[in-house]
């Protein structure tokens, strides 16, 4: 893209579900050529490779490949906005810089950050060793999932954990989406009958922020498929020798084979700040004219509940950024807030999924799990044929 130094640089950091929601919510202004002649948009990612997260709990259960899972946005679709490969380290917002782990320096006169959250397995005693030793196993990246899928098929029975290590993780339902994709895998082995499938959370309930009956109706869901719940269990210490979980409230429980959802830190931070606190009327950070939306940030909805960090929520936030940033450069007028309708579908195995949506701004929210069908599920995966045939084409996604 052609730059004119004059112009006003709008940097995005992150093309992933919230970074490329940016780039779409601008195409679709009425107004998105003029604002390409008055702004400059550069947005950075350290491989331009992101996944939509529920094609992860499909390479565990065998229906992914690890390598089918990344999507690549071509140069073609990203032809009008700068185009930037590297690892964001560090942000200065008084200097109005971002810096990349090679020291180049990015500047910028209004910034939205969507650098996501990733694991940090170490976080927990004794977990990375129970993952180095074999017993223990996750699917939140392609590789981890691979081996997951390695592990679960070939499982002989015996007692099989999923462990949500800390409240704060991708995707509410995940967790409870794998165990019955993991049951769903082992009636196929063979060695469901075998498999005592429990499943732990320091939540009261799963799904917490959707409101008083999607995590009751959950719960039901794993019920029926011979899954215990546990609820209100933090685990403290992992211990892959005794194959023994330590939680909390000074109880212990046993496994043969660890499935966990790893903790999660932000992927990029400013300052001293971990997950990033927004103002929801603009997704404004405390410094102005930067912007955070998505898994990198902390909002608190009406209800006193965490809104999730979801794919539909990193969209929503797209929209408000945009606007926003688009406003404070003085190049269109008005804002938007971030919206909370919000949706999730739940695989439940046998290639049917149930659907959850509603306003997770309600007070309370609404929300209830829809009967599983295969429609739902052939829904779900539409989804991602369409985000994927938005990047992966040779058309440009801003004109
Ligand atoms: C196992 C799993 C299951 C999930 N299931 C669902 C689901 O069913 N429904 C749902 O709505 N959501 C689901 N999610 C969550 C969903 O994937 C995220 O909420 C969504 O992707 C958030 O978008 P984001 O833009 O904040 O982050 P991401 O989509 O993760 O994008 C972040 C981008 O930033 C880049 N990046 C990170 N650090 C740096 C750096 N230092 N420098 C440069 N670039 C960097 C990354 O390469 C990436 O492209 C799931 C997630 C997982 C892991």
């Amino acid at each position: 893209m052609p730059q004119d130094p004059a112009a006003k640089k709008l940097l995005i950091l992150g093309a992933g579900v919230g970074g490329l929601s940016v780039i779409k919510e601008i195409a679709e202004y009425d107004s998105a050529a003029a604002i390409l002649d008055e702004i400059d948009i550069t947005i950075v990612d350290e491989d331009f490779s992101h996944f939509l997260g529920f094609t992860l709990p499909w390479v565990m259960r065998g229906w992914r490949a690890a390598d089918s899972v990344p999507i690549r946005p071509t140069e073609a679709a990203l032809s009008r906005v700068n185009r930037v490969t590297g690892r964001v380290s560090a942000i200065d917002p008084q200097r109005r810089q971002a810096t990349l782990a090679d020291d180049t320096t990015l500047e910028f006169d209004a910034l939205i950050l969507a650098t996501g959250a990733r694991n940090a397995v170490d976080r927990v005693p004794g977990l990375a060793d129970a993952v180095i030793n074999g017993v223990a196993v996750h699917y939140y990246d392609y590789d981890a999932a691979a081996e997951a899928h390695r592990a679960l098929s070939g499982f002989s029975g015996g007692r099989l954990m999923f462990l949500v290590t800390s409240p704060v993780y991708r995707c509410p339902v995940a967790p409870y989406e794998g165990a019955m994709l993991a049951a769903d895998l082992l009636e196929a082995t063979g060695v469901r009958a075998a498999t005592e499938i429990t499943a732990y959370t320091p939540e009261a309930q799963p799904m917490p922020s959707a409101g008083p009956y999607a995590g009751v109706e959950l719960i039901a869901f794993l019920q029926q498929r011979g899954i215990a719940f546990h609820a209100e269990h933090q685990v403290v210490a992992v211990d892959s020798a005794r194959r023994t979980v330590t939680f909390d409230n000074g109880t212990e429980a046993g496994f043969d084979l660890l499935m966990f959802i790893p903790p999660h830190r932000p992927a990029v931070t400013i300052g001293d700040e971990e997950w990033i606190s927004v103002d929801t009327a603009t997704m404004g950070t405390r410094h102005p004219g930067i912007y955070a939306i998505g898994d990198t940030t902390s909002v608190t909805t009406p209800w006193g509940r965490s809104l999730p960090k979801a794919a539909a929520f990193a969209r929503n936030g797209a929209v408000s950024a945009a606007r926003s940033a688009l406003h404070y450069l003085g190049v269109i007028d008005g804002t938007e807030e971030l919206s909370g309708q919000g949706y999730c579908y739940l695989d439940t195995g046998a290639g049917a999924s149930s659907r959850g949506a509603g306003d997770f701004f309600a007070e309370p929210p609404q929300i209830h799990l829809s009967t599983p069908s295969a429609e739902l599920n052939r829904q779900k995966t539409d989804e991602e044929h369409q985000w994927r045939a938005l990047w992966e084409t040779e058309t440009p996604v801003l004109r």
